[in-house]
């Protein structure tokens, strides 16, 4: 094993520059309810979020950090309201700027992580790569209530399947006709 890595305790504030002057490796786990956000939509908060993050100075002097974050989020399924399982397994590549400006100069192939100080809140970086993998409407792949729970033993009503454009489509074939 190699000795810079560090294991199982990820701590949530780090000095990236030294960490990749270093070529350190963090390993570990953070529990999902350390992650205000997170844990606000996650059923499952004892559960953890396994992290790997490989720290390092690139070629073109960049702090950058690759990595993988892996969990499984008991989210909120929004037909049933009861949860489901949402599997992260999500990869970063980012380069650590000071600023906006720097951010921007950065290639395409790096991800922007802007820490103003020594410190950075290695807990929100975390944090912010699993809320942009979870989905807004959470939904269980199979029909998780039956369609015909709606219509109270009545057959359900047919909704007549028209497509929202088509309306638009004939106001403009109209008004293009009267032109
Ligand atoms: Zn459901």
């Amino acid at each position: 094993m190699n000795e810079r890595t560090i294991r199982n305790s990820i701590p949530r504030f780090i000095d990236a520059r030294k960490l990749a002057q270093k070529d350190a490796v963090i390993e570990g786990n953070v529990i999902i309810n350390s992650l205000d956000r997170l844990s606000e939509l996650a059923h499952n908060q004892s559960d953890v979020i396994t992290v790997t993050f490989a720290f390092d100075i690139d070629d073109h002097g960049y702090i950058v950090i690759q990595g993988e974050i892996k969990s499984e989020i008991a989210l909120t399924c929004q037909r049933c309201l009861e949860p489901m399982i949402f599997p992260i397994d999500t990869s970063v590549n980012i380069a650590v700027v000071r600023d906006q400006e720097a951010a921007k100069q950065l290639p395409k192939s790096l991800d922007p992580w802007i820490v103003e100080s020594e410190s950075a809140d290695l807990y929100e970086l975390i944090e912010e790569e699993i809320l942009l993998e979870v989905p807004i409407a959470p939904f269980h792949e199979h029909q998780c209530i039956p369609e015909n729970l709606f219509s109270s033993g009545e057959k359900p009503k047919e909704i007549p399947k028209t497509n929202p454009f088509s309306v638009l489509e004939q106001l403009k074939g109209s008004s293009s006709k009267s032109d």
